[in-house]
């Protein structure tokens, strides 16, 4: 399992962004319980409510 961090880390990178600008548009990895054998354990949802210090 990866941490949240690693998942928004990646995420970034794929879609050609920084975590912080995801930050900035509100979005947060958040813990996936799915079943798909390829997840990582996180999805990047809507963190209406971050408090985070950049
Ligand atoms: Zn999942």
């Amino acid at each position: 399992m990866i941490t949240a961090q690693e998942f928004e880390d990646g995420y970034a990178e794929t879609v050609g962004t920084t975590v912080q600008q995801l930050h900035a548009d509100g979005r947060a990895a958040e813990p996936c319980t799915c079943d798909w054998d390829l997840c990582r354990g996180w999805i990047l949802g809507y963190a209406r409510q971050l408090q985070e210090s950049a």
